[in-house]
């Protein structure tokens, strides 16, 4: 013991001025940003690639001839076409007729949706080759094509935009997909999330770690202010430390999104954080004052821990995933029933749609959309959760989540009606992306007409 209380002095003597010189010129970065920001609205971070939709090869404008469309703002049309060019959507009607090179896709027998938006998800979570999660056998090669295996189940399974909040290797897939090079939905990632704990440093550490975020080209900024669920759930970061976050996030116009249960929802809300994630043991008050502070909730009901618990042989063994941490899950299920049900009653409650899919969840994230509807959310409510109010909590409403004229052509269709059959959406069977078709198991490439 006593070696290492000295091992740890030394550590800290050595350390300490090393971190404190490193968050100095963080800070004088932020400083020297902020001069250069006064005066100006915070904006979204920079996300300075061009989105996709203008993919090698698709240089023919295409007309989607559509049964019914949901159109992601609260519209059902009937009998509707909607014409798109270089990815976009270019108008939406009922009498639109082709022009004479444009690919057609008769999909007039099923009910068209915008691309589904996925505001949390881990695309790195994954069972390996010998079907177990954090397998430590398997290769880099093996590792990389599993990450990319995620992708294209999620795309397959309707989702054209992902939110992957915690791993820095989200960054490679985000840009190989945004090129092109690689099929997968758009992603959003929050590369590695600020994790409170006793050791997690100084009010300026974590404005500093804030700012890093922003350099290493972070979309948003995850934020565990909770433990882990499957530890008990209890408070890792004060209000204090989240208003230093979320405070210094909001300067730089970056998106907030915490990990929080009990009492941290209530702080998180307070901190002026952008979103909080699951909000177990939550409160109607702190729901209440979630809604007054426009605060984004995203609670979770019907994949994750779902997911956890049937696959039990596979999980078991990493980490906290124990018989101890099952439990408490197991107690969670109920918990996040009444919960989610509190909060779809609560008047201005913005209620988005992330699933925290992990391995053996991706491409089944309409599992929560289903499980929702379930209990008590109106199936156009769940879906415009999954749409356009999930763009708008990505501040990318003028670009996803709606069908509608100048949007990117993210455009996915099921056989029947999800409006009064919500398992049909388990059944996605046109993807299209960017105006790039990915899934079509309806129209068979349509140009035979
Ligand atoms: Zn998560």
């Amino acid at each position: 013991m006593k070696r290492t209380g000295h091992a740890l002095r030394t550590l800290a003597a050595t350390c300490l001025p090393i971190l404190a010189a490193l968050s100095c010129l963080l800070s004088a970065g932020a400083w020297a940003q902020e001069d250069s920001l006064a005066g100006q609205a915070p904006e979204q971070t920079p996300y300075t690639a061009p989105l996709d939709g203008r993919v090698r090869g698709q240089v023919r404008p295409e007309l989607i001839a559509a049964g019914t469309v949901i159109d992601g703002k609260g519209n059902v049309l009937h009998n509707t076409r909607i014409l798109l060019d270089k990815g976009r959507i270019v108008s939406v009607g009922p009498s639109l007729s082709a022009p004479p090179d444009a690919v057609v896709y008769d999909l007039s027998h099923a009910t068209v949706l915008p691309g589904l938006i996925d505001v949390h998800v881990h695309i790195t979570f994954n069972f390996g080759v010998t079907g177990r999660y954090n397998d430590t056998t398997e290769t880099p090669e093996q590792r990389d094509l599993l990450y990319e295996r995620s992708l294209w189940e999620m795309l397959m399974g309707g989702f054209t935009t992902v939110q992957s909040v915690g791993a820095p290797e989200d960054e490679t897939l985000r840009d190989f997909v945004e090129r092109g090079w690689i099929p997968g939905p758009r992603i959003l990632t929050a590369r590695e999330p600020i994790v409170g704990s006793p050791r997690v440093g100084s009010d300026d550490v974590l404005r500093a770690k804030t700012v890093l975020l922003q350099f290493e080209h972070a979309d948003l900024v995850k934020i565990f202010a909770s433990q882990s669920i499957r530890d008990g759930a209890g408070e890792t970061l004060t209000l204090d430390q989240l208003r230093a976050i979320c405070g210094e996030a909001n300067r730089l116009g970056m998106r907030t999104l915490v990990h929080v249960y009990r009492g941290s929802v209530r702080n998180a809300a307070l901190a002026g954080c952008t979103e909080v994630e699951h909000g177990t043991y939550a409160t109607q008050d702190d729901l209440k004052l979630l809604a007054e502070k426009g605060t984004y909730f995203d609670p979770q009901v019907g994949l994750v821990i779902q997911n956890y618990l049937s696959h039990i042989p596979q999980f078991n063994g990493a980490g906290n995933l124990n018989a101890q941490g099952f439990e408490y899950m197991r107690q969670a299920l109920s918990v996040n029933d009444k919960l989610f049900q509190d909060a779809i009653h609560t008047p201005g409650l913005k209620v988005v749609m992330g699933t925290d899919a992990v391995a053996g969840g991706h491409g089944r994230q309409v599992e929560e959309i289903i499980a929702r509807i379930k209990l008590g959310q109106s199936p156009m409510d769940a879906l415009l959760a999954a749409t356009s109010l999930n763009a708008q909590s990505l501040r990318m409403d003028n670009e996803i989540g709606s069908i509608a004229p100048g949007l990117q052509a993210d455009i996915v269709a099921v056989d029947g009606d999800p409006l009064t059959d919500p398992a049909t959406l388990r059944n996605i069977t046109f993807v299209m992306k960017g105006g790039v078709v990915y899934k079509d198991l309806i129209s068979a490439a349509g140009s035979a007409h």
